[in-house]
């Protein structure tokens, strides 16, 4: 493995925190009311960047630049070819600039610089693989049960799309978002969250960069009731696409209802990855630490309930609490670090309280349940990964999402047992077996009542692959075809051939 030394890492700014504007329809602008908030590097306890408190005026006149830009101007007009070159255009920009993008965002929210740059060096694949689909968003010819016509589909922008979007990985899951969005040719606006805003201004250069016109892509900084809530409510907006908590979500609905946008939400889960005694021990121990230890837990696809055999437990419990009692925290900018702080102070408060919880209700404590002790350490919101054993699935700890690095283990006694645990939850998101037994995985994948399954894997995302949840886990898919839908209305046209008259008081 290569390692960086402090030497090699990248060096947090020092001095006064760094000031930063908001992207309005292709300016830097700050608030109107000229208020500012604080962003805290999660990893110091400092404030590291001033950043524009947006409210409603603010959001007022980013929606109606991207509605302008929509409607009247060159970007409406973009062929999908034109689209699609910009498009790559960004992609190779965030390719050159992955690892600047990714210092700011693990500053800004402490997960690992290595997962972020990742994600950054990744992303690219995503602009790439929208950017190919703008120009074949077709519509059909239909086989007409009249013969006077000729009938047709075709496929357009939804118009102007509000894009919420949480702390944990502000760029990516906003470009969930972007890239199927500027492919069917609509307009953006993007609140991120006041917990890490910063690099979603930072990745709004690259965007300027790349020769996007103005107002097709916004960003509007601040806090969720004063600006996220009018940014869902505005009846400028089209669609609303949301990713942060199950009651969040419920309530952007809501706002959202108010102007009947369309809307798609992804949520929390309380994920179950699932060990049979059959597997490969040892890839399922990797497996549950990757799905609930890496990003300190903070993912919304966690594997967060670990079901695992009967036959296989202890073992699996030996491994993991092994593991966990391992893992390296640190600075989340050295490369040998394995696991940073949690991203704000109240969220580990709240991530404590469900340990407290599941202590209070007998499960049993295998590894981690504090916060470590090195002295380097004191300064950051850090929480030890921490391993419960003897959960039942009626505990708190195996009901609510905690979004941190708390795992909570489960025995069943065989596969029926397995599944009807597993889909014992509101949640939907995604789900992990590890099995060596071919149809036992696919009963599995297809009883599990999840938008994603892995088959002795975990956390793995691409841009063809669409993603999102059942039930409370949300509604709707990211990625894929699919997502496309989202982001485009259908019209149908009718064509009369013949010039002849009917009755103008019948269905035609
Ligand atoms: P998390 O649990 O990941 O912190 P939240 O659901 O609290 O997620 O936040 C996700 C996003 O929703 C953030 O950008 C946040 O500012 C925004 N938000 C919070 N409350 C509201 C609200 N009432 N209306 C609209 N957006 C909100």
């Amino acid at each position: 493995m290569t390692t960086t030394t402090a030497a090699e890492a990248p060096t947090r700014p020092s001095g006064p925190p760094r000031r930063y504007q908001m992207y309005v329809d292709g300016e830097w602008v700050d608030a109107r009311s000229g208020e500012t908030f604080e962003s805290v590097d999660p990893f110091t306890g400092a404030v590291w960047a001033e950043i524009p408190r947006a409210g409603a005026a603010d959001v007022d006149v980013a929606v109606r630049a991207a509605r302008r830009a929509f409607d009247e101007g060159p970007w409406g007009r973009t062929t999908a070819t034109e689209r699609a070159r910009m498009m790559r255009r960004l992609g190779d920009l965030i390719a050159e600039r992955a690892r600047d993008v990714a210092v700011v965002e693990s500053i800004d929210n402490g997960k690992l610089l290595r997962e972020m740059e990742g994600q950054l060096k990744g992303m690219p694949a995503w602009y790439e693989y929208f950017a190919g689909a703008a120009d074949k968003l077709t519509g059909e010819t239909l086989p007409s049960d009249k013969a006077n016509f000729f009938i047709y589909t075709v496929r357009q922008p939804v118009g102007v799309v509000a894009a919420i979007t949480p702390w944990n990985s502000p760029i990516l899951l906003m470009t969930w978002k972007l890239a199927p969005a500027l492919a069917a040719g609509c307009t953006f606006v993007v609140k991120p969250a006041e917990q890490a805003p910063v690099s979603t201004l930072e990745f709004a250069k690259l965007v300027d960069e790349a020769g996007f016109p103005p107002g097709v892509f916004n960003v509007v900084t601040g806090f969720g009731p004063d600006c996220g809530a009018p940014l869902a409510e505005h009846p400028g907006v089209d669609k609303v696409a949301f990713t942060g908590s199950s009651a969040v979500g419920s309530s952007v609905m809501a706002g959202a209802a108010k102007h009947l946008a369309h809307v798609s939400l992804e949520l929390g889960g309380k994920s179950p990855n699932i060990v049979f005694a059959d597997s490969d021990l040892e890839a399922a121990a990797n497996g549950i630490v990757a799905g609930v230890f890496a990003a300190t837990g903070q993912t919304c696809m966690a594997g967060s309930r670990l079901l695992v055999a009967e036959g296989a437990y202890d073992e699996v419990m030996e491994r993991v609490a092994d593991r966990a009692s391992a893992v390296q925290m640190g600075d989340p900018l050295l490369a040998d670090t394995e696991m940073g702080p949690v991203a704000f102070s109240e969220h580990r408060d709240k991530v404590e309280s469900f340990i407290a919880s599941a202590r209070e209700d007998g499960a049993r404590l295998l590894s981690g349940g504090g916060r470590p002790g090195a002295p380097e350490l004191a300064d950051g919101f850090f929480v030890e990964p921490t391993l419960f054993g003897e959960v039942t699935n009626d505990m708190t700890l195996a009901r609510q999402e905690v979004f941190g690095p708390v795992a909570a283990a489960i025995r069943f006694a065989d596969e029926e047992e397995a599944l009807r645990l597993a889909n014992d939850t509101e949640f939907g998101l995604a789900a992990g077996v590890w099995t060596r037994d071919v149809q036992r995985a696919h009963r599995m994948a297809l009883g599990l009542r999840a938008g994603t399954v892995w088959i002795n894997s975990y956390r793995a995302v691409g841009p063809m692959a669409p993603f999102g949840g059942f039930k409370a886990s949300g509604l709707g898919r990211e990625n894929g075809m699919e997502t496309l839908s989202e982001y485009t209305e259908l019209k149908t046209v009718w064509i009369e051939l013949t010039g002849a008259t009917r009755d103008p008081f019948s269905l035609g």
